[in-house]
């Protein structure tokens, strides 16, 4: 399922118009193939997985905020993302997924390029999965 090819992508500037020289979604080490990539937006595994299979999706321009990306964008991503995880489903067979997108500083981001990850999940991973993604506020995760 992989798409051969050079992974070009168009010059990256962000939402104002600005180089980012220095972003690592511009610029992925040459090394990284995508596992998926469409002229809007690219999957690669997170460098730093949580979880077996752990991937990114990302928009192919630079853009620090998801609410700053167009719409065409924001949907060629989770379309992206739809297919990515099948692959993903196929490769790793995960007992289920969590999608999730840091949105600022505040919100734990720290690539100022927008991100989606789709996390896969296992039986198991974590004693008391109860409340997913939630549990960014590690105390509020359970409804109890
Ligand atoms: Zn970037």
């Amino acid at each position: 399922m992989k798409k051969p090819g050079n992974h070009k992508k168009p010059a990256h500037t962000d939402s104002r118009g600005e180089q980012a020289p220095s972003c690592p979604f511009s610029h992925p080490d040459p090394t990284t193939e995508p596992i998926l990539e469409s002229g809007t937006a690219f999957a690669i595994f997170d460098k730093y997985p949580v979880s077996d299979g752990h991937v990114l999706v990302i928009p192919q321009r630079h853009c620090s905020s998801y609410f700053g990306l167009t719409a065409d964008e924001q949907s060629a991503c989770w379309q992206l993302l739809n297919d990515v995880a099948a692959i993903i489903r196929e490769r790793f067979n995960p007992d289920g997924f969590n999608i999730g997108i840091n949105i600022g500083r505040a919100a734990g981001q720290t690539v100022d390029h927008v991100h989606l990850h789709l996390i896969p999940r296992y039986e198991g991973d974590v004693e008391e999965p109860e409340g997913g993604v939630r549990g960014v506020i590690p105390w509020k995760r359970t409804y109890f």
